[in-house]
């Protein structure tokens, strides 16, 4: 592997990765481009076990061994590293994203395997959010998720809360946005935003350095056009599109892919290749988002999505 990839189609990416020996060499590339590297004593030469589906390799100083998806999004799975790497290729798609009925059947999976796979790669794009608060002026309006028509003075159980938030420029047009659900006891009885969520929400998603938070606390149905009411129409219409409605349990892991997406392509990076990184080289914090998520994946049988 030299460089970045694009693949124009799903044909050229599985042209590609033809072979499951070509996806290994493309892995272990990404994963230590500089040579292996034992995780460790940091030693840089490794004699390699084929014995296995994966290759295995054995530190010549210390003799630890570590498999190669060891510390990635795939540690634990036996799903092929193709269906894999097809998987990230299709969440990156911007236009919109895949749901789990169809990558299982484009990467011939059961349903189940697909919506873990999916969430397992939801888990590290929240977690690459998580690293980066906001770190200049923020504008933020309270709306929800749900039917259309819900009562107005009332919150519907249907009717999921949520802060969308953008870094603005000068001229108010948004650079970085987070979407981030708001807990019902931290809404009025009249649906608007208690203190106690707009505490929550900047001391987890706002940098200390942030002097202008604008937090619109009442839901902005009423108000003038808004680039922020904007996304927020869009990204229902995306979910209902693509994953024909959700419940409140996963909303957030959407309203992360969602940002993600959007945000890497406001700064005209390709999502495939930094979602190719992120899942090949998780840090602590990372890791610990996805081993979350991998216990969720194996207690719940989700209905949908
Ligand atoms: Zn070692």
């Amino acid at each position: 592997m030299t460089g970045q990839l694009s693949f124009e189609s799903l044909e050229e990416l599985f042209a590609y990765f033809h072979s499951e020996d070509r996806c290994v060499e493309e892995i272990f590339q990404r994963k230590w481009p500089h040579g292996f590297v034992c995780p460790r004593c940091n030693h840089g030469e490794a004699y390699t076990i084929r014995s296995r589906r994966l290759p295995l390799y054995e530190c010549r100083s210390c003799r630890h061994q570590c498999s190669l998806i060891a510390g990635t999004v795939m540690e634990g799975s036996h799903t092929a590293l193709w269906k894999w790497l097809a998987a990230i290729w299709l969440i990156s798609r911007t236009e919109e994203g895949i749901n789990a009925v169809k990558l299982s059947r484009i990467i011939q999976v059961t349903y189940k395997t697909a919506w873990a796979m999916l969430h397992k790669l939801r888990a590290v794009m929240g977690a690459a959010d998580a690293e980066c608060p906001f770190d200049h002026d923020v504008r933020a309006a309270l709306t929800y998720y749900g039917p259309d028509h819900t009562p107005l003075f009332e919150l519907h159980p249907k009717e999921h809360p949520y802060l969308i938030a953008a870094s603005v420029h000068a001229d108010n047009s948004p650079t970085y946005v987070k979407m981030k659900q708001v807990l019902r006891n931290h809404l009025s009885s009249d649906k608007s935003l208690l203190t106690a969520g707009r505490t929550a929400f900047v001391s987890q998603h706002v940098s200390s350095i942030t002097s202008k938070i604008d937090i619109m606390k009442h839901h902005f149905r009423f108000r003038r056009p808004d680039v922020l009411r904007y996304i927020a129409d869009h990204v229902q219409a995306w979910i209902n599109k693509t994953f024909h409605g959700l419940g409140g349990t996963y909303l957030q892991a959407y309203l992360n892919e969602y940002c993600y997406r959007r945000n890497l392509e406001s700064q005209q990076v390709s999502i495939w290749e930094r979602l190719t990184e992120q899942c090949l080289s998780m840090n602590t914090f990372t890791a610990l988002a996805w081993r979350r998520c991998r216990r969720t994946c194996r207690k719940i049988m989700p209905l949908a999505a």
